[in-house]
This record gives C-alpha cells, sequence and structure tokens, in this order.
C-alpha cells in the first residue's frame, strides 16, 4: 500500500491552489449557523512584537465558507455535465446518506472510493464518511479552509451585531362576526365552525414576527486545494501499474479548474445564511491566489496577522525554493501602499513565469493561475 502511494505520486503532477481573502462584508448573516446567534470567537493577535489577547470577534466557520465552495463547484459542474450524485445534485452536503435512506429515495452509492469519486463531484473534492459498511471508508477532503475572522486591527467599538425584528403579515385576518355570518349562526353545524375557526387561528399564526442578527466586519480567511488529490482514489490499486485508481483525465482536469473558478465565485460575497434578505454588501480588500506544480507551496498567511501579504510572498518563495518547485503568484490590492507593492514584487523577481504579480481584478489572477497550472480550455466530460 505505502509503495502504490509512492509510485502513484510519482507519476502525477501535484497541483496546489491557495489563497488568502481580506474584505468588506456589510450587514450579512455570514455567520449563522443557528437560529438567532452570530458566531463570535476568542483570537490572539500580534501587535507590537508581542501577541495581545482579544476575547471576541465574529467569525464564520470555515464550515460555512466549505458550504458555499461545494455549492458554487456543483453548479459549475451541472453546468459542466459532470456526475452529480441524489444529495449533492440537491445542494445537500449529504455525504454519504444511511443505507436506510438510500434505500428510500431507491438510489445507490457504491462500496469502494473509486465508484463513489466516479459517480459525484461532490464526494471526489468534498470527501464522505461512509460508516454502515464492515470497515468505515473515509475520504478527506480535497479542500481545507481557516475561519473567517472579524480582523482584529479594527476597534471594538466598530463592532456591532445587530438583531432585526422582521414581520410577516397576511393582508386579511376574518373577524369572528364575519366567520358567525359565513357558518350560519350560533346553531351552526359543529364541524363546519371547527373548520372556519381553525382557519382564523392558522392565519394569525402565519403573521410572523422573527428576529434575525446581522454583522458588519472587516474579515479575512485563508483556504488551500489539493488539486491533484481530485480524481484519485487513496483506497484502491490499479493491478497493472501498482499505483492508486484514477477517474478520467478529462474529467479530472475539469473537476480542478472548477475547484478554482467555484472559489472565484466566493469572493464577491455570495456565501453565507439568508441570501435573498441579506446578500452581504461585500468588497474585496486584497485577494492574494498562488499555485505550484509539485504541491509544496503552504497557506498564506492568515490576513489577521500584520503584513501577511509580504510573509506570505516570502514563505512562498522560500518554500518553492527548497522543493524546487515552479509556482505563480497573483495579488489584487488596490489599496496597499508602493512601497509595500516594490517589496513583494522583489522578493518574487525570479519566479518562473514572466507576467506582472499584480493584478486589476482578482478575476484575471484566477486566470492566469488556471492557465499556469495548464486547465485552460478542458474538454467537455465523456461520460
Ligand atoms: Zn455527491
Amino acid at each position: 500500500m505505502t509503495r502504490a502511494v509512492i509510485n502513484a505520486g510519482r507519476g502525477a503532477a501535484e497541483l496546489r491552489f491557495v489563497m488568502a481573502y481580506e474584505g468588506l462584508l456589510n450587514i450579512s448573516s455570514l455567520n449563522l449557523e443557528r437560529e438567532a446567534e452570530i458566531r463570535r470567537m476568542p483570537v490572539v493577535y500580534w501587535e507590537g512584537g508581542e501577541p495581545k489577547f482579544i476575547p471576541e470577534v465574529p467569525a464564520i466557520s470555515g464550515v460555512m465558507l466549505k458550504h458555499w465552495h461545494f455549492r458554487n463547484l456543483v453548479e459549475l459542474s451541472r453546468e459542466g455535465g459532470d456526475r452529480l450524485c441524489f444529495f449533492c445534485s440537491q445542494l445537500q452536503a449529504i455525504r454519504i446518506p444511511p443505507k436506510r435512506v438510500q434505500e428510500y429515495y431507491k438510489i445507490s452509492y457504491g462500496k469502494k472510493e473509486i465508484e463513489l469519486i466516479k459517480n459525484c463531484v461532490g464526494e471526489d473534492v468534498h470527501g464522505f464518511l461512509m460508516t454502515e459498511e464492515k470497515e468505515a471508508l473515509r475520504r478527506e477532503s480535497c479542500i481545507s479552509f481557516s475561519w473567517a475572522i472579524g480582523l482584529p486591527r479594527l476597534s471594538e467599538e466598530y463592532r456591532r451585531i445587530v438583531v432585526v425584528q422582521h414581520t410577516r403579515n397576511v393582508g386579511k385576518i376574518p373577524s369572528k362576526d364575519e366567520i358567525e355570518s359565513k357558518i350560519g349562526g350560533e346553531n351552526a353545524d359543529q364541524n363546519k365552525r371547527k373548520i372556519v375557526e381553525d382557519l382564523q387561528k392558522i392565519l394569525s399564526q402565519l403573521q410572523m414576527i422573527y428576529p434575525r442578527p446581522y454583522a458588519s466586519d472587516f474579515y479575512g480567511f485563508v483556504s488551500v486545494a489539493n488539486l491533484s488529490r481530485i480524481g484519485v482514489s487513496y483506497t484502491d490499486i490499479d493491478n497493472s501499474t501498482g499505483g492508486l485508481q484514477m477517474i478520467d483525465s478529462n474529467i479530472r482536469k475539469k473537476r480542478q479548474r472548477n475547484t478554482i473558478l467555484a472559489y472565484a465565485k466566493m469572493i464577491q460575497g455570495e456565501i453565507g445564511a439568508n441570501l435573498a434578505r441579506s446578500l452581504p454588501a461585500s468588497m474585496p480588500i486584497t485577494v492574494f491566489l498562488a499555485a505550484s506544480k509539485k504541491g509544496t507551496i503552504p497557506a498564506p498567511v492568515h490576513p489577521i496577522y500584520p503584513n501577511y501579504l509580504v510573509e506570505s510572498a516570502k514563505l512562498i518563495k522560500g518554500v518553492t525554493k527548497l522543493f524546487e518547485d515552479e509556482y505563480i503568484v497573483r495579488i489584487y490590492a488596490p489599496y496597499i501602499d508602493e512601497s509595500v507593492k516594490n517589496q513583494i514584487t522583489q522578493i518574487l523577481q525570479d519566479k518562473a513565469e514572466d507576467n506582472a504579480t499584480f493584478v486589476d481584478d482578482p478575476y484575471t489572477g484566477f486566470k492566469n493561475i488556471i492557465s499556469f497550472l495548464g486547465l485552460e480550455g478542458c474538454a467537455e466530460n465523456q461520460q
């Protein structure tokens, strides 16, 4: 098994994509995972050369961010004609449902990892857990997310979580007199009376008043996508090669590309709960993107730390030099000082590709990354 894993690794390029996001997300329910609670977390910030404890900042869990990446990936895969299982195609991240649920819906997921990943991009990229077989089968997610953290350098006095009472009104609820006349007075048939009285009760209950909390903040998060894990089963050996079994290489490439594109769809803030009434008023401030071909680059430094752009560039430069890895960095940062830009350009000056590190919009950065990784213009899936 160990030898097979090593062999498979030698044969395949180890593509990796990493990202850091910093931006404003105003009046959103982004971190609302339970009915009326906005998540807040303690953090340790680094300021003036020493750690500083901050008891609470608004925070959006990595589960929430990963879920929105999953939803974007499903939509992109559906458009591209890739395979989706019953639950993933409905944007429900149930990976894998228990046997009794599968029987009820007359669906089957198979028993081997290779079958499951062939049948659905969701299980392939975002992982799954199957516990009902004799031996539990688990596939780790190919992508990982940090929490999005309200940046501690913003003063506490600007931090507010506001609870709004929303109401839902019913145009007209019949009065008692109206009901009496409708059912024929006091001697009306009891069944008829009950039906009409119940109707009045149901209509008044529809006049719902419900509180919802909203928060505004300056958030940052980082994410890593191990693109080379996509389409590879880590528990099925290919007997002819001794390596790991893989899905069709065209579909694999397409999934790698869609995984990157799903991030591009997240950065305008189309993430989180209650989008219908609280699509965040979003403004990306900096988007740091990088990729490498041997998979050695680490996650960027999280934007909660000062000077994270320069520090991330240094890290990536150092690691890729050590492992002789080919890499690309693209940064969207219209508001940073020229001196910081020059510092980063200097750090990355001898990188393999020639184009400018700084881009005028984040989407150009994503496009450059896709092209660098050789994932441009993937053929349509052949199933
Ligand atoms: Zn699925």
